[in-house]
């Protein structure tokens, strides 16, 4: 493991904007931001050139299943992809590992499985599933970063759905703890409806799975839930916003002053509908990849602030889960693998503008470490933050292959793809953890708790 005292390049990004400087590292934390040409001599020092240095992202939408269902996907792989991929720190979902994160005990059983397994900072949050609302208090103490919630079958049956009187009873208490609400916005009405007509359509066509996942499964529960954030003044988030149609909504609520954010994935913004072709169901995920006039509205809405931020929702299975031999959508299952591959593949579809560096990083590294509250000490190239720092080439491209991916699996839609945007060196707390391929060291990732530095 090597502690790096120093690094230096042409395109340091800060908040207050793109500039040469020398940052300078005191104990895993930025000491000092200098001039450029103020670069100590001597080893270790880490001089990026032309490189773009910026804060290592927080994927705060990352499903990693250990204990449990560890042959999904476990600590050490999906660590070692968020460090290959400039990922710093990530908080990991509560369901699809056994135990699901629905108790203290259950979260410190997670933590036990992530001991000394985590390439990077890996905290948690909790999740609330009808009847654990006595837990919440506990989990949220146990420091837990908020709580997930699905309405809508999870895909899992450890981690049942909730309607609006199981919310009734927990958000009065995540209001009270001043936790936010990750919620998986479908409602199930308008999908059972939509249900009814597939019976004869080809489940192997990409637009049956699209026609039994209407975006007005997604705008009514939007609806309900900033219904619910306005009543009880809780902090609701939607995550993986999916349809244009809900961003009106979110937009007029943040507006009258609702506690409400949202993200997006990649996957919405890099795909459009009509390029996955039929059968190829590791373009399956839920709420579905939609057309390209969506995908040029959910641009639009991350520009203009109504949707906050992008995170991977990286949620891999076995690839015989796939279905790949039938390519049957309505079988396969739903989540998309992408977790080392988030940056190259936002980057490549902003088109390398000039002022671009600085969106990226309220996109990917700040918007995110603020749903975690960990804005005072991740995110930022800024004195008193956690030396957690991505160095990556924004002009070379690379093409996708399996191989190199570190996730357990490598079933990937971003396979064949042509990105722009190495990373070339991953730094978290100033050690040097990921060089051009290699990995250095150990695992020496914090499991982090709310709150807690
Ligand atoms: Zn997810």
């Amino acid at each position: 493991m090597t502690t790096i005292p120093a690094i230096r390049s042409k395109r340091v990004v800060t908040p207050e904007g793109v500039r040469a400087a020398t940052v300078h590292i005191r104990n895993g934390v930025i000491a000092e931001i200098s001039s450029y040409n103020d670069f100590p001599s001597g080893k270790h020092i880490y001089d990026a050139g032309e490189s773009v240095v910026m804060p290592g992202l927080v994927d705060t939408h990352v499903h990693i299943n250990e204990p449990g269902r560890a042959d999904w996907e476990g600590f050490e792989t999906a660590t070692r992809a968020a460090a290959a991929g400039g990922v710093t720190a990530l908080i990991d979902m509560p369901l699809n590992s056994i135990p699901a994160t629905t108790t203290a005990a259950a979260l410190e059983t997670k933590r036990a499985a992530a001991r000394k397994k985590c390439w990077v900072d890996v905290g948690f949050w909790g999740g609330v599933v009808p009847g654990n609302a006595g837990e919440l208090r506990a989990l949220h103490h146990a420091g837990a970063f908020g709580f997930k919630c699905f309405l809508v079958p999870s895909g899992v049956p450890e981690f049942a759905p909730v309607n609006e009187d199981d919310l009734r009873i927990a958000m009065p208490v995540l209001a009270e703890l001043e936790t936010p609400l990750l919620v998986h916005s479908e409602l199930p009405g308008s999908i059972e409806e939509a249900n009814k007509k597939l019976a004869k359509l080809d489940p192997a066509k990409y637009k049956t799975w699209l026609l039994s996942r209407p975006p007005g499964a997604e705008t009514k529960a939007v609806g309900m839930m900033i219904r619910l954030a306005r009543e009880f003044k809780a902090r609701v988030h939607i995550v993986h916003l999916s349809s244009e149609l809900s961003v009106p909504l979110i937009r007029r609520a943040k507006k009258e002053g609702v506690r409400i954010t949202a993200e997006t994935c990649p996957h919405y913004l890099f795909f459009a509908s009509a390029a996955i072709r039929n059968g190829r169901t590791e373009f399956k995920c839920a709420p579905p990849i939609r057309d390209s006039r969506n995908n040029k509205s959910l641009w639009n809405a991350l520009g203009n602030g109504a949707i906050d931020f992008v995170v991977s929702d990286h949620s891999p299975s076995p690839p015989a889960m796939k279905c790949l031999d039938s390519g049957d959508f309505l079988k396969a299952w739903g989540g998309i693998s992408s977790l080392q591959l988030g940056l190259p593949a936002i980057w490549t579809k902003m088109g390398g503008r000039k002022d671009s560096l600085e969106h990226l990083v309220r996109w990917m590294c700040s918007g995110p470490a603020q749903l975690a509250g960990l804005e005072k000490y991740k995110g930022a190239i800024a004195i008193g933050y956690d030396a957690d720092i991505v160095v990556w080439n924004p002009e070379k491209r690379f093409i996708v292959h399996p191989k190199m991916l570190q996730h357990r699996h490598k079933l990937t839609p971003y396979a064949k793809q042509s990105l722009r945007g190495i990373v070339e060196a991953t730094f978290l707390r100033g050690e040097m953890i990921y060089d051009r391929g290699r990995f250095l060291g150990k695992p020496q990732g914090a499991l982090l708790r709310r709150g807690e530095r």
